[in-house]
């Protein structure tokens, strides 16, 4: 079922989701579906896998010459939304990135999803990979996420690259797209930002998830910027736990967030870790409370690996 219609089912009650990294390679099924299990309970009616792309690794070769090799630590996206989707009664929503992507890339890796009966995706740009400055698509791929929900779009009306299948089968994907509260690192402006993502929705996405945000009127004020842009599509608030001290420096470099002075000097007066996970869980349950109070359609936790937290903090609110 689509995103979109589960949050038209629920009918204004707020709906609980996570999302899920595949794990490094070299493990079982089981640790995903362990990772899982303590979740069902809350009920989610989906879940997000991500999808990590490539890794450039330089290996230093006698003469010192470099060799590049391409690594994937995180494989895995397709196939655990499938064991998912066949597990639980719960629709798994894979991520898909322009990155790393030809345009016939996206379309196999459609066709598969397809073929699983996978009726959402998340469509994103990706990030530049590890030992890149700036995100460079591939010769025959998408620069933005708009142009691939353009694709995925294309292909819901039967616009495939491959003629055998040209206007004789179509998908009927429900597309998300990514959205920043606290504006997207490369824009250049909040203002500019919502813009591009109202080309998104114009494109054909469906709903929007948000990047975490620890304050939650980095969120409200983002809504209304997007109601006044003309954005009407579901924003789905995107929640992340503080889980460490050194997420205090981590989250913002690498998210591009504010962390609010007084979530940080609480995790500053922490003597132990368990106090610090303490006061992420407290904290994000005051968030989820207000975020509920607002009306928000769903609550969607980044796991990041770990359901601990994300149980303690759904126990309190689902
Ligand atoms: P876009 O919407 O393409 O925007 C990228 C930048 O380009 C923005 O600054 C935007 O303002 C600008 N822009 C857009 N259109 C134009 C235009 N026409 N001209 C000029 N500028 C333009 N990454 C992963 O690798 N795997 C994941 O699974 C993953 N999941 C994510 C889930 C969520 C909910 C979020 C919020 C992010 C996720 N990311 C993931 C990270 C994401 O890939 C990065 O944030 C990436 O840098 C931007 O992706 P985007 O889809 O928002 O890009």
């Amino acid at each position: 079922m689509k995103v979109v219609d589960h949050i038209k089912k629920a009918k204004g009650k707020t709906l609980f989701s996570f999302e899920i990294l595949p794990p490094l390679k070299g493990q079982n099924i089981q640790s995903i579906f362990d990772h899982i299990d303590p979740l069902m309970e809350f009920q989610p009616p989906f879940i997000d896998v991500t999808y990590h792309r490539e890794e450039y690794v330089y290996k230093e070769l006698s003469g010192g010459l470099l060799q590049k090799k391409v690594v994937r630590k995180r494989p895995g996206t397709v196939g655990i939304c499938a064991a998912i989707q066949n597990k639980y009664e719960v629709d798994a929503v894979p991520h898909i990135l322009c990155g790393g992507f030809t345009k016939e890339d996206t379309e196999n890796f459609l066709i598969d999803l397809d073929f699983l009966g996978i009726d959402n995706v998340l469509a994103l740009r990706g990030d530049a990979v590890k030992n890149e400055t700036y995100f460079s698509a591939e010769k025959e791929g998408h620069t933005f996420a708009k142009d691939l929900v353009k694709q995925i779009v294309g292909l819901n009306k039967g616009e495939y690259l491959d003629e055998e299948l040209l206007n004789k089968s179509k998908t009927n994907f429900c597309i998300g797209v990514a959205g920043y509260p606290e504006k997207h690192m490369e824009a250049p402006s909040l203002d500019q930002d919502v813009l591009r993502l109202k080309e998104k929705v114009a494109a054909g996405a469906c709903y929007i998830v948000t990047q975490m945000f620890f304050d939650n009127q980095k969120y409200f004020e983002f809504v209304d910027k997007c109601r006044t842009a003309g954005i009407t599509v579901p924003i789905i608030p995107g929640l992340k736990p503080l889980a460490t001290k050194r997420q205090l420096s981590i989250l913002p470099h690498r998210f591009h967030v504010d962390l609010p002075d007084t979530l940080t000097l609480e995790v500053l007066k922490c003597k132990t870790k368990d106090q610090v996970r303490q006061v992420g869980v407290e904290w994000c349950i005051q968030q989820s409370r207000e975020l509920i109070s607002a009306g928000a359609p769903v609550l969607h936790y980044y796991s990041m690996g770990k359901s601990n937290n994300i149980h303690k903090i759904a126990s309190e609110l689902f």
